[in-house]
This record gives C-alpha cells, structure tokens and sequence, in this order.
C-alpha cells in the first residue's frame, strides 16, 4: 500500500472520527498522521483511538504515525453568574484575581503571569480575537481596560496577549500529566503548543528522553524572534495559523508562512501547514476554491504535510475532507510548476557525507530517472537529509528501528518499512531489491538507488551509494 504522493496528511481524531470503521477509511483515503488533541477527550478517549490505530497498523502491515498534540498554556477567563455577558465599544472592564462569578463589569483571569507581563496600552483579545480590549491601568490583582471591539463573552473564553512574552513555561501541569501518559502509550511525535522561546523545546526535550521527536507549534509572533533557533532545536514545527491569526493581522500570516516553510527547508526539519486549510467542510461535502489552493500552496511551497482539524475531528465529512486533500496534493504535484518551484528553492548540501550522498542521489534520480531511492538508517536522520533534496523519485526508508518507521510518516516523500537488521553488502542490495519491488516502487529490469552505511550497524554512517537493476 503505497500513496501517489509526496506531501503527507495529517488528520486530527474527535467525535466525528473516534469509530475504528472511519479511522480505517480515513488512513486508507490518506491519512498518514493520525493527530491526538489533548485539549479535547479525556485520556480514555484518547487511549481508544491509540489502540486503534496500532490494531489497524498491524491490519495493514504499515507503520501509523501517531501524535499528540499538548494543549500548552491557553489562557483563559473564569465563569459569568449569567454564563455570558456582552461588552459594549468604550466600555471600562476589569479582569482580577476574584474566583466569583463575572459581571457586566468584571471577571475573573486566574492566570496571575499576566498582570506581571503587561503594560499600558497592550491589547489583550478575547475568544479567538473577536474581542479586543486595551489595557489602561493594571496592578499585580486587577487590570483595567477599554474595550475597543465589543462582543459577546461567555464561560472561560480564550484569552492571547499577543505582543508580550508571557513568563511561562509551554507545559502546565496538565501538559505534563498528558505527556506522561502519552509517553506510557508510545506516541511517535510530541506537539508543543504556544512555543514560545528555545527553553520551551529544551524543556520538554527533557521530559521526554528522546522517547518521542518533539514538534513546535509556531502560533505565537513572540517565537518567530527565534525562529531559526527553535527550528534547530526541535525535530519538525507546524505552521499553526488558528492562534497565530489570532495574535497577527490576517494579512501577516501569508509571509509568516513562508517565512516558517523556509527555515525548515533549509534546515531539512519536516514542517507542517494547519488550519482551516478545508474549514468549509466542516459543513458541505466539497471545499471552496481558495481553500483548495491554500492547501495547494503549501504544496507548491514544499511543506512536508498539511493538517486537518475540525474538518476530521467534528466535521460532517471527515472522510471527504481527507480524499480532498489527497486529490488536490496529487493534482498539484503533477503539475511541472511544482517539480520548477521545488527545485528553485531547494536548500544547498551542507559539507558532509551524508549530504554529499543523499544530493548525488537526488542528482542521479534527475539524470537516469529511477524510479525510486532507497535509504538503509537506523536514526532516520541520512532519510530526513534524503527528503531535504526534494528527490523526484519518491524515498523508500528502510530500518530497523520501529520508531524510527513510524516518525517517518510525516516526512516529505518517505515511505518507510520496517527490516530486520543487515548484516552484509550483498544482503543490502538483495533486500532493497526486494522490497523496492514488493512495494510497488520498481518493476524486474529497473534500476534503483540504494544509500547505506558500512560497517552496517553503526548509526549515522551513511558512506554508500550503489546503483542496483532489479533482477
Ligand atoms: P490547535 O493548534 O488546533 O491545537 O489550536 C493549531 C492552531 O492553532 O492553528
Ligand atoms: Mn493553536
């Protein structure tokens, strides 16, 4: 079972995709990442739908990717004795520390960080930026504020303070409640919401030991200061525009993503576009025309995956949505545009072995067209610098390690399957054969290319590049 496709989808399980029928046809329609959102379910929830997708992972003889996704520190208000109030333009309200009941005039913001954080003038938005209030007066227990775009605010509403560095940690103690109990179920990949500085990843890098790989989401304008070192230091970053259209102009979001997309391709960290990418079919069986080139932008941008959210999660058409996105990355990776505007933006191999290898495949993909590259690693790291080159030939990841398998699902191009370790040259090129051909990537006659590392074993060696014909 092979995709036709480079560009990986992500699709995040809720109400309207918890039944094991629907995640089957959702990974069959597409779906490579399966996305666990801890800020909705309850551990059981997400227990069941793990195990799920390790029975259909055996059921399929294909590695599932598997992650979870922390809620971070989402800020929120406290409760109205009405369960809503609604401000109007010019009014004076005050956020405090007071567990009672909100007022026309008052609420609760049990988050003492920020009365220490903002100053005069800062504008606090409320429930997804539909509300904007500024700060006039503050204290360490109550902040006075006008509001300047009224609404309704109901019951523990989200709150962003867009242009202060918050000091707080990205894991609250729920965070790491959830990890822990990720961790003991082996999820693949970690999401870290509201990154917000390098420590943050440093942080839950050392809670998980190298159990899991770690992505940053990037929906915080205060990261992208960091950006190039936040790429460095985490394992993949996701583009995620819900919050950071929240915390920035609409019009500012665009560049901020190619911004994004450029820092991971040059630094050959996989990068994820999400959010409302097909957010009309929450409600109708087909998206409109601008969502369908939003997703096909990202592709033309070379983004390793895009990510559905409420269009799998709570949507009416959960499995439509994910045979779209399949549709539209296909189409667009046909397109000889696409295979120019990769090309042009293909980051220069840095000074190594690997790199020198995995570029002289690309290189030789281009000239005798093969149909397929295969690389032998234990780490994934020689397949991660593999699919930094944006081959034209799709990658056939082949390792021993079963995580290493499965964290490869998000990766641009990669199909990884599992192998018993090589011991020998000859057992190398035999087994690539075989399962270039068993895979479907290559028929009798063909020629592949395979990388590996001798003295087999030793990771990160990569130091071969052998031209096999299927026989
Ligand atoms: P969320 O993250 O769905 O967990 O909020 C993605 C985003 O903010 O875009
Ligand atoms: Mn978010």
């Amino acid at each position: 079972m092979r995709r036709l496709r480079n560009a990986k989808i992500v699709a995040t399980l809720g109400p309207a995709s918890c039944h094991e029928d629907v995640i089957k046809t959702l990974f069959e329609k597409g779906a490579d990442v399966f996305r666990l959102n801890f800020s909705h379910g309850t551990h059981e929830d997400h227990q069941k739908n793990f195990e799920t997708l390790r029975r259909l992972e055996q059921h399929f003889n294909r590695p599932i990717t598997i992650l979870m996704d922390l809620q971070g520190p989402k800020l929120r208000v406290g409760t109205f004795a009405e369960g809503k109030v609604v401000l109007k333009p010019n009014q004076v309200f005050t956020f405090d520390l007071n567990a009672e009941p909100g007022t026309q005039d008052r609420v609760c913001l049990p988050h003492t960080e920020i009365f220490k954080a903002i100053e005069a003038g800062t504008d606090l938005l409320l429930d997804d930026g539909k509300l904007r209030l500024k700060v006039i007066r503050y204290s360490h227990d109550s902040i006075e504020t006008i509001v300047t775009t009224g609404g309704e605010l109901s019951n523990r509403k989200g709150v962003n303070v867009p242009a202060v560095l918050l000091p707080l940690s990205a894991l609250t103690d729920k965070d790491r409640h959830d990890l822990d109990f990720g961790l003991a179920l082996g999820v693949d990949w970690v999401a870290l919401s509201f990154v917000q500085k390098p420590a943050d990843i440093l942080e839950a890098q050392n809670l998980i030991q190298g159990r899991a790989k770690v992505i940053a989401k990037l929906e915080k304008p205060m990261a992208i200061q960091y950006l190039d070192e936040i790429v460095r230091l985490s394992d993949a970053v996701m583009v995620a525009r819900g919050d950071l259209g929240v915390e920035m102009l609409p019009e500012e979001v665009p560049s901020i993503q190619k911004r994004i997309i450029h820092s991971c391709r040059q630094a050959g960290k996989p990068v994820v576009v999400a959010t409302q990418m097909l957010d009309s079919m929450v409600h109708t069986p087909s998206p409109t025309r601008a969502e369908a080139s939003d997703v096909a932008t990202a592709i033309y941008d070379g983004v390793d995956a895009v990510m559905l959210s409420a269009e799998t999660a709570s949507g009416a058409y959960p499995v439509e949505a994910v045979a779209m996105m399949d549709r539209i990355i296909i189409q667009t990776e046909r397109d000889p545009v696409y295979r120019q505007m990769v090309d042009h933006s293909r980051p220069q191999p840095q000074p190594t072995v690997a790199d020198s290898i995995t570029a002289s495949a690309r290189q030789i993909a281009h000239i005798i067209s093969v149909p397929v590259i295969v690389t032998f690693s234990d780490t994934g790291s020689t397949t991660l610098r593999a699919a930094r080159e944006r081959p034209e030939s799709p990658i056939l990841a082949l390792t021993p390690n079963l995580q290493t398998a499965r964290f490869l699902g998000l990766v641009w191009g990669v199909h990884a399957v599992l192998v018993p370790p090589i011991n020998s040259f000859a057992e190398m090129v035999e087994n690539a054969c075989h399962l270039a051909f068993k895979e479907n990537f290559a028929k009798k006659g063909e020629q592949i290319l395979i990388t590996a590392g001798v003295p087999f074993g030793k990771a990160g060696g990569t130091n071969i590049l052998r031209i096999a014909k299927i026989d």
